[in-house]
């Protein structure tokens, strides 16, 4: 999501803030009636001074208020005059009552102060003697207070209204629920981002160039007969540029733009999804032109009856029509168009991608090497850089990283140098900074007993020297035993090949290197840990879509039990009892014979196994090049270095760029899915 600044959330004018009256009032009024009420404005006083006071018979009437354990003392004209009295009476504020009661004091039990009154009257001589009275006071004061309990939850109900309403801005949100939150860039607050500060994406960014085009100059389209677009889908993974692009598409065009996300339509009243979408559209056509940017629009967009219980989201529903309904209703000339962000357009529902809508998908991929090292180039120029730093390196150990994670990776940087007061930061912080990213935060003093560590580095080289002897693995980049985060004891990152189409044989490869830490375990040790687990995970799916989905095995055939069509509460298989036994004996018959095949290749290169895992032991962090000095070249050829891949890919690039595109996105992989969720680090 856009990390850069939005001015004033809300987008609106702030209102005068009516919380603050309200406490104002609420206080004002306890301290009124306190001020008011009988005994409020008496002086507070010890028994013993009491006792004095009675002593001296100065005290005309004492009152016992029973359900208050409070006795009030009323003085004698005469005495009130005494310099010791009227000195602190005069303090009680202009609000004290003549009459008394003057002084109070609480007592700690009825018996208890009737006994000492008792006793000290005795001592008192007969004609001064006085009694006391005894009251039960429900005064307004503690009505007050049982009646100010229900006006602080009635309050405190109402923030809470507030809050669920959306908050952010001012008071008296709860009669503006219906209002569009757009944040609004318009001309006073610039959008400030151009093309310049997007980097890669260039075919992005041809196809919106199309769209600050008619933005500018609409009288060059339309005078042709020729409809502007209305909107158009920007697809792509977290991350990887969408906001910025939308942004940059308005700053290029220079024109207002809207920006929310789709789930600020969903609320819990009904009809404000739909009440927002037309405050959206109104404020948008005032300003027109202009962008409006919905972020995560599978929020509301999601198929409708789809991934849902029969009849549990008529809301989402109902703000999904009325975004179609402003879409049809304002004309191809009023200047707005409308730019959505998903990174997943299968779920959205078709009728938002009819022509007239969102007819244009723009696909945003992760950024490959080529364009890692570009916007690693925008995020390094703000920062104060020693010459060893190498965006050419830094983009090729960066493999599966998205452009907000490289924005991510130059902060940290940045962070780590200052911490350690260096001038400039160096090649070793953007290590760190990368490890930090991917891994969390370095857990120094997490306690890893000698044992554990050892395990942990046989498990890792395990990975490594699979990988290194595997034909299609993906050569590694770098395995790391630092503890870090909650739960990963090391990692091992590996450079994936910018590829979309797996071949069987690349599949089975991935699957034994995944393997390579388990095996590597029993080899070692005899013993296996449950260090592997995530490694498991990750191969059973693979094995799973191996057989089912891509119809890659004998037995199963070419069939695929996938239906991208499928809801997500589906809980019937579309296959027979016997077809799924078949598939679970396939998969495990075919992650035994990997596992076989990984435990040979490690027993055969138990030397290689031994030699990487003291490395690790020793220095925790082994490279690509360490590796080749401790155990050889790689006997395949292997595209690690910027140059080779630079090459390979321009040569794609001449070859049919569009018909790899076409391929990637109907042959994409559930698989390949998986890996982008969580490429870099593929964990054991
Ligand atoms: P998305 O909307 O796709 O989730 P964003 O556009 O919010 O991602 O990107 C987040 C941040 O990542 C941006 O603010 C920017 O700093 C950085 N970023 C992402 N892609 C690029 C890119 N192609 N060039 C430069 N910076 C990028
Ligand atoms: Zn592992």
């Amino acid at each position: 999501m856009a990390e850069e600044s939005k001015p004033n959330k809300s987008g609106k004018p702030n209102k005068p803030n009516y919380q603050i009256w309200i406490v104002t009032a609420i206080v004002a009024v306890v301290v009124g009636i306190t001020f008011f009420s009988k005994s409020g404005s008496a002086v507070v006083i010890s028994y013993n001074r009491f006792e004095q006071m009675l002593l001296s018979s100065d005290v005309a009437k004492v009152v016992l208020v029973k359900n208050q354990d409070v006795v009030e003392v009323t003085l004698k004209t005469e005495a009130l005059a005494n310099a010791k009295y009227s000195k602190e009476l005069e303090n009680r504020g202009p609000m004290s009552l003549p009459g008394g009661p003057h002084y109070k004091f609480k007592i700690a039990s009825i018996d208890k102060f009737i006994n000492d009154f008792d006793e000290a009257v005795a001592k008192m001589s007969s004609d001064n003697k006085i009694g006391y009275e005894i009251v039960e006071r429900s005064d307004f004061t503690s009505m007050f207070f049982n009646f100010g309990f229900i006006i602080l939850m009635v309050f405190l109900f109402w923030m809470l209204m507030r809050r669920m309403t959306g908050g952010g801005g001012a008071g008296g949100q709860l009669f503006n629920i219906g209002k569009s939150k757009a944040a609004l860039f318009d001309a006073d607050s610039k959008v400030k981002t151009t093309f310049a500060d997007v980097a890669g994406l260039e075919e992005a960014k041809e196809e919106v160039k199309e769209i600050v085009d008619f933005l500018k100059k609409p009288e060059k389209y339309t005078a042709l007969g020729g409809k502007i677009p209305k909107g158009a889908l920007l697809v792509g993974g977290p991350g990887t540029g969408k906001t910025l692009l939308a942004k940059a598409v308005a700053g290029e065009a220079e024109v207002p733009f809207f920006t929310l996300s789709g789930s600020d339509f969903v609320e819990m009243f009904v009809g404000v999804g739909a009440a927002r979408v037309r405050d959206l559209f109104k404020q948008a056509k005032e300003k027109a032109p202009c962008i409006i940017f919905i972020d995560e629009i599978d929020a509301i967009g999601r198929s409708r009856g789809r991934g849902q219980m029969p009849g549990s989201n008529d809301e989402r529903e109902n703000t999904l029509n009325s975004l179609l309904v402003e879409m049809d209703g304002f004309s191809t000339n009023a200047g707005v168009i409308i730019l959505a962000a998903s990174n997943r357009p299968d779920v959205l529902d078709v009728a938002l991608l009819r022509p007239g809508r969102f007819d244009r998908q723009i696909s945003i991929d992760k950024p490959d090497i080529i364009g890692r090292e570009a916007i690693f180039k925008v995020h390094l120029k703000p920062i104060k850089l020693k010459s060893d730093v190498d965006s050419k390196k830094l983009a090729a150990q960066t493999p599966g990283f998205a452009g907000a994670e490289i924005a991510n990776v130059c902060n940290e940087a940045a962070l780590i140098a200052a911490r350690k007061n260096k001038k400039k930061v160096d090649m070793k912080d953007f290590q760190d900074a990368v490890d930090r990213v991917i891994g969390g935060l370095e857990k120094k003093n997490k306690l890893i007993s000698p044992e554990e560590k050892k395990v942990v580095a046989y498990h890792e080289a395990g990975h490594a020297v699979a990988g290194w002897f595997l034909e299609h693995a993906d050569p590694l980049v770098k395995v790391s035993i630092v503890p870090r985060g909650a739960a990963a004891l090391g990692y091992a990152q590996y450079l994936p090949k910018e590829q979309f189409l797996y071949q069987t044989e690349q599949l089975i490869d991935e699957m034994c290197m995944a393997l390579g830490g388990r095996a590597a375990e029993e080899i070692v040790f005899g013993k296996i840990s449950t260090g592997a687990l995530s490694d498991l995970e990750r191969i059973t799916k693979m094995a799973y879509s191996i057989v089912s989905v891509y119809g890659m095995n004998d037995k199963i055939g070419n069939i695929s039990f996938h239906d991208s069509k499928q809801s997500d509460y589906n809980f019937t298989k579309p296959y027979s009892e016997t077809t799924a036994q078949l598939i679970d004996e396939e998969v495990k018959y075919m992650v035994e014979k990997a596992y076989e095949r990984t435990k040979k290749l490690l027993t055969k290169r138990r030397e290689e196994l031994n030699i990487l895992a003291s490395e690790l032991l020793e220095k925790e962090v082994i490279f690509q090049q360490d590796l080749e000095e401790l155990i050889g070249k790689r006997p395949f050829e292997n595209q690690t270095t910027f140059e080779a891949f630079a090459n390979g890919q321009s040569k794609k690039k001449k070859t049919g760029k569009e018909k790899i595109e076409k391929l990637k996105t109907e042959v994409k992989t559930e698989v390949e899915k998986e890996e982008e969720a969580k490429p870099a680090s593929k964990e054991g």
